[in-house]
């Protein structure tokens, strides 16, 4: 029942426009536990499912012993989604070890179940993907309680962050984002690279879902860094440009954006609406 009670917590936080979309998920390792909703998108082309988000939260702990699943959702038919199962095989073509998964409802009853979600696409056979930062790697979590007094403070924090990413290969270039909060925390990420490089999750996301799903959602600042912008202030890509200013309107809050070059004090600070002009909404959302 502990479960079913910190799904339903973890579903509450989703951010979706029709609640009936939302899940949530808690992905179970070795070592504890990863518990997220789901984060939809007006544009729905972004939406980030609740079990990509706890994978995402998994590997932000430089956690990768992931050996299970379980979603919850508010309907009485589980529908199985094979995009979801895609996802889950590709975490474990990275990890090597099987995923169960189980879907159940608000009544804690089972709608689906499977103890290796590759069974369930066995013609589907990525080449295991072996990485270095894997091997001997420890559970340490990715946030920091601490009074962010200026950006560059922020930067040593959206450096760490590049360090927690989980990309295909061991040479990848890293991006890195960390965000502060009203509660005076930290949280910092990597991207989570994903097969077939589509729909992969930029670092600037990833922090986001580590402070919603602590429901720390009062975001102040968001500053990035990347290992391909030495000397010159970076940019966020249009996608978290959309998603940010989607999620600014959802939970009213107007976060400071900085974009660091990484090895020099230079730095570019933008606010959502100047940084993303005429945007797009949907109706709901005017
Ligand atoms: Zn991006």
């Amino acid at each position: 029942m502990e479960e079913l009670k910190q799904l339903k917590k973890a579903y509450a936080l989703s951010i979706e426009k029709n609640m009936a979309e939302a899940t949530a998920s808690i992905a179970y390792s070795k070592f504890g536990s990863y518990t997220s909703g789901s984060v939809g998108s007006d544009t729905n082309f972004l939406s980030i499912s609740s079990e990509q988000a706890s994978l995402v939260l998994s590997v932000l702990n430089n956690d990768y012993t992931v050996n299970s699943i379980v979603t919850l959702a508010d309907t009485d038919k589980a529908e199985v989604s094979p995009a979801i199962i895609k996802y889950i095989i590709d975490h474990t073509t990275r990890t090597h070890i099987p995923i169960g998964y189980k879907i159940i409802n608000k009544k804690g009853k089972t709608l689906f179940e499977t103890d290796n979600v590759a069974k369930l696409a066995p013609f589907y056979n990525p080449l295991p993907i072996t990485l270095a930062k894997i091997k001997n790697s420890k559970v340490e979590k990715n946030t920091a309680n601490i009074k962010i007094k200026n950006p560059l403070e922020l930067k040593v924090f959206a450096i760490k962050g590049i360090e927690r990413n989980f990309p295909l290969y061991n040479s990848a270039s890293g991006y890195g984002t960390a965000v502060f909060t009203k509660s005076g925390k930290v949280h910092f990420a990597g991207q989570y690279s994903k097969l077939g490089k589509s729909l992969g999750l930029h670092s600037e996301i990833n922090a986001i879902i580590s402070a919603i799903s602590q429901n720390d959602w009062d975001i102040e600042s968001i500053g990035v860094v990347s290992t391909k912008y030495p000397d010159t202030p970076c940019d966020m890509c249009g996608i978290c440009r959309q998603l940010i200013g989607e999620i600014s309107i959802k939970l009213n809050i107007s976060p400071k954006l900085y974009c660091f070059a990484k090895d020099t004090d230079e730095y570019a600070e933008h606010t959502i609406d100047e940084y993303l002009p005429s945007a797009w909404t949907s109706k709901k959302w005017l």
